[in-house]
């Protein structure tokens, strides 16, 4: 499996770019930085994103691609979500205000973007590999999503704090290559990290301890508060019996 880190933290600025990772050239996880990251063809070359919730910084450049492949002519792309991102998507982004609705744009035929509703738990296939969504504790509704291909799975957490299912349905994948997990804020903005159901350090130590064997599992980490980078990178490498890394915008995966 390939897996291609387009942006990975959890905020902007000229060298940080939001959440949006590319798994074999196909489908994505989010799609923060999709457009911002991505050359036209690579852009059009996607079958589907994976949107794990619909806080801004994982959707933003769902309008700019959509509007980029429009103008290409490229086939439909599918949005892959729960039912309560699906709606927001649709109430609140394409909603013909703040955005065209791209899913009838050009013709309701042959739309621009197609939403695919995923069921919690229940596999569906998207762009050629088996999706499952699990259900997870952020603000509102998110999920992670296990893509298992031919060559094992990759996990990805979504925006999430500490959470129970995820890690039951981890240690039953048999050939689980890499989990992407979200770390947000420093130990000390603990309160913060809680209202906000992210991640510290501390809380991403803990939660590792619910998988069967976390010193096997390339964890590779992203969300970072641009903020509190260094801080956070710190406190990480502090963990011990753990496998970490920090993504950095660039970084190509061959797992
Ligand atoms: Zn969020
Ligand atoms: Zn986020």
């Amino acid at each position: 499996m390939d897996l291609r880190v387009i942006g990975c933290h959890g905020g902007e600025t000229p060298r940080h770019r939001t959440s949006a990772f590319l798994i074999n050239d196909e489908l994505t996880f989010d799609a923060g930085s999709l457009t911002s990251g991505l050359e036209l063809a690579a852009q059009c070359r996607l079958e589907a994103c994976l949107i794990g919730h619909a806080h801004l910084d994982h959707i933003r450049d769902l309008a700019t691609i959509a509007d980029n492949r429009c103008q290409n002519g490229c086939a439909p792309l599918v949005i892959a979500a729960t039912k309560g991102t699906i709606q927001v998507l649709k109430k609140h982004f394409f909603n013909n205000l703040i955005w065209p609705d791209f899913s009838v744009i050009p013709t309701a035929q042959k739309p621009t973007i197609r939403y695919l509703e995923l069921k919690p738990e229940k596999t569906a296939i998207v762009a050629g590999h088996r999706v499952r969504a699990i259900m997870v504790d952020h603000t509102i509704e998110g999920c992670a999503f296990i893509v298992e291909g031919t060559d094992g799975a990759v996990a990805y957490s979504g925006d999430t704090g500490p959470t129970q299912r995820l890690w039951v349905m981890l240690n039953e994948v048999p050939d689980l290559r890499a989990l992407l997990l979200e770390v947000s804020y420093p130990n000390r903005e603990q309160k913060l990290a809680t209202v906000s159901g992210h991640h510290t350090p501390r809380t991403l130590g803990a939660e590792m301890k619910k998988y069967r064997t976390p010193k096997d599992l390339p964890t590779l980490l992203y969300h970072i508060k641009p903020t509190f980078q260094s801080e956070v990178e710190r406190e990480c490498a502090a963990l011990r019996g753990v496998n970490l890394s920090v993504c950095r915008i660039g970084d190509h995966f061959v797992l």
